[in-house]
């Protein structure tokens, strides 16, 4: 059985008082809860991961540097999230790879980073509207996964993140055949480079999940749960897409 996880992704919003809606979140599930992360922005990750002692939600980061330290004026190493008790760090998300000029190689070498850390690599891929409309979006994604992800990519070190880039919060997303298409073929470029562990790695969808789309999208193979950027605000919103995915 590949993990299934619901991942939110809080971006640089809230306060401290939003991590009252994490509090809910840990205290609202049952037993049989899929995997469940919060990525909080930097300052409450310490925090988070004491809320969430415990409980079925686990705390990630949005990013790390590639280094484990040295002179790198307002970066964080994954080494240093390790230490504080969080599990994963999502790395390559698009507003990253756009508006911090990451490329492919950069989001490779963070991976490797995250993994010497211990913690998942949470790998962000997705197309831009133009490559969409341009009829690319196959190729694109295949080569930002295969030129993004380290060799040696297991299960319990990668999830991968397909967020087309025009659907993040916007409201808009791909028809269910998009999704299928898109997704089956990360599956088989998994399959291909990893081999049997690359039938096990879970591939999230991204891109304006929402409690009234997330059990549609839940029923496409190969899409193994979402990373949720506006709907995890608030447990109340992220709640029912955890529910859709128990459900799924
Ligand atoms: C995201 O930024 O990863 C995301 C999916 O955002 P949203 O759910 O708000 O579209």
């Amino acid at each position: 059985m590949r993990r299934k996880l619901a991942a939110g992704n809080w971006k640089m919003n809230g306060d401290a008082d939003l991590l009252d809606e994490l509090a809910t979140l840990t205290a609202g599930q049952g037993d049989d809860a899929p995997e469940i992360l919060i990525c909080p922005p930097y300052p409450f990750l310490a925090h988070a991961v004491a809320l969430s002692d415990g409980s079925p939600v686990g705390v990630g980061a949005q990013d790390c540097h590639a280094s484990a330290s040295g002179a790198f004026t307002g970066d964080v190493s994954a080494p240093m999230i390790a230490e504080i008790g969080a599990q994963a760090v999502i790395v390559g998300h698009s507003e990253r790879r756009q508006g911090h000029g990451e490329s492919d190689a950069d989001i490779r070498a963070k991976a490797e980073a995250v993994w010497a850390a211990g913690l998942t690599a949470i790998l962000c891929i997705g197309e831009s509207e133009e490559e969409r409309l341009g009829n690319n979006t196959l190729d694109i994604i295949a080569a930002q996964l295969n030129a993004s992800t380290p060799n040696g990519a297991s299960a319990d070190k990668l999830v991968i993140a397909y967020e087309p880039i025009w659907a993040i919060g916007t409201g808009r997303v791909p028809t269910l055949e998009q999704i299928i298409e898109t997704h089956d073929m990360i599956r088989n470029e998994l399959i291909e480079r990893f081999g049997n562990e690359g039938a096990m790695i879970s591939v999230l969808y991204g891109g304006s999940v929402k409690a009234s789309n997330a059990a549609e999208i839940f029923t496409a193979r190969n899409v193994d749960g979402a990373l949720v950027g506006g709907a995890s605000l608030k447990a109340a919103d992220f709640q029912p897409i955890i529910d859709a995915l128990q459900a799924s």
